[in-house]
């Protein structure tokens, strides 16, 4: 459901502020509610306001809107507006000590609608994982609570496992309501409070599940992260989300990735990158440096005579390892000036100076190899 922006569905902009979207709700509820609207559509379209409104009109919900965007959103949160009609369920951050990596969208309850059993919620959940471990590729062990049909009542919430047809809504799992809103009171059909929907009732209630059919467990699961995984794609850990009606499945767990800076490697598409210092006479001369990979080895890397600062080699296939086609990774040359010399130094890089200066005397129109190093390391500071 919900298969439109809400902005548009609320015809307002995506920077209105909360005012005007009250406003804008109020038009189009006033429009469109199925009691004064008789027109094709007008209760689907009422559907559509009241869930765009819930979402738009609470802060928290919004911020996750506009980051997420609406199919991801939504999808997240499928089912979610089942029940329709005002004030509908809200989104519940409460996972006891999982608050700061848990990011639950659900409730309980109202999102089992009166159309059959309905599968359970999505959950989304953000882990931070090293770019070492992105590259390569890493098992993270994760504590999730996890609701599952409770084992005493086999998920019937009856300890004799029995259930009968509840006695409020007759096994419709609905019942009528009468919705008091800003425009006049309305009667519309709404989920039992007795049997939450389900039309039946345990004939002796669960004491281990309370009668819900369901408990909370916490389970440490391991989840494989591939090789190659970069900041804000998700793995889907499919059964691990909230549980849903008897015989019907459980919503899924995704786990949604951000890979944290490394203080040596800066990833670029599939390519890493890194830095080498090296002196301004090897830079000169040439030279070879080992080179450390993001998997711990050290490969030899040849310099050529003349290199500039700034300059990236390339050292083929240690880069980001996806799909078996692997990235480059890149050395960006530092050439380091000294700030200090020795006398022998310093008699050397005079002579070099001379040197350089006779050339120029002889009508050579090149700079220096030195001046040039340290007039781009000028303009690198800039
Ligand atoms: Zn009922
Ligand atoms: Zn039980």
């Amino acid at each position: 459901m919900g298969a439109k922006d809400y902005y548009d569905v609320l015809n307002v902009s995506r920077n209105a502020t909360e005012q005007e979207i009250k406003k804008a709700y109020r038009t189009l509820t006033k429009k469109y509610h199925p009691d004064v609207c008789k027109e094709e559509g007008a209760e689907e379209k009422f559907k559509e306001i009241n869930e765009a409104y819930s979402v738009l009109s609470d802060n928290q919900k919004k911020a996750q809107y506009d980051r997420m965007g609406h199919e991801t959103f939504t999808n997240a949160s499928k089912g979610q507006y089942s029940g329709g009609g005002f004030g509908g369920a809200g989104f519940n951050a409460d996972f006891g000590g999982f608050g700061d990596i848990f990011d639950a969208f659900f409730g309980g309850g109202a999102r089992r609608g009166p159309r059959g059993p309905q599968p359970g919620a999505d959950l989304l959940m953000r882990i931070q994982i090293k770019l070492r471990d992105a590259a390569l590729g890493t098992n993270r062990d994760i504590d999730v609570m996890h609701t599952e049909p409770c084992e005493k009542c086999e998920g019937t919430g009856s300890s004799n496992k029995k259930v009968r047809v509840c006695p409020r809504c007759g096994g419709s799992g609905q019942e009528k309501r009468e919705n008091r809103t800003p425009f006049g009171n309305f009667v519309s059909m709404a989920t039992c409070s007795q049997c939450q929907g389900r039309g039946k009732i345990p004939e002796e209630r669960c004491k281990a599940c309370n009668g819900s059919g369901h408990t909370r467990v916490k389970r440490t699961i391991t989840v494989t992260v591939p090789p190659g995984i970069d900041t804000g794609m998700r793995l889907r850990m499919e059964g691990y989300g909230e549980a849903g009606d008897a015989g019907a499945p459980n919503g899924d767990l995704f786990i949604e990735v951000e890979v944290l800076p490394d203080e040596n490697f800066r990833r670029i598409g599939d390519n890493l990158e890194t830095n080498v210092t090296i002196s301004a006479p090897n830079a000169a001369v040439g030279s070879k440096v080992d080179i450390n990979t993001i998997d711990g080895r050290e490969v030899e890397l040849r310099i050529p005579a003349g290199v500039q600062h700034g300059t990236a080699l390339k050292i083929s296939g240690e880069g980001i390892k996806r799909r078996g086609r692997p990235g480059d990774l890149l050395v960006r040359i530092k050439i380091e000036i000294p700030k200090q010399l020795n006398d022998e130094e310093k008699e050397l890089y005079e002579r070099l100076v001379e040197i350089e200066a006779a050339k120029k005397g002889k009508g050579g129109k090149k700079s220096g190899f030195f001046q040039d190093v340290v007039g781009k390391m000028k303009d690198s500071m800039k």
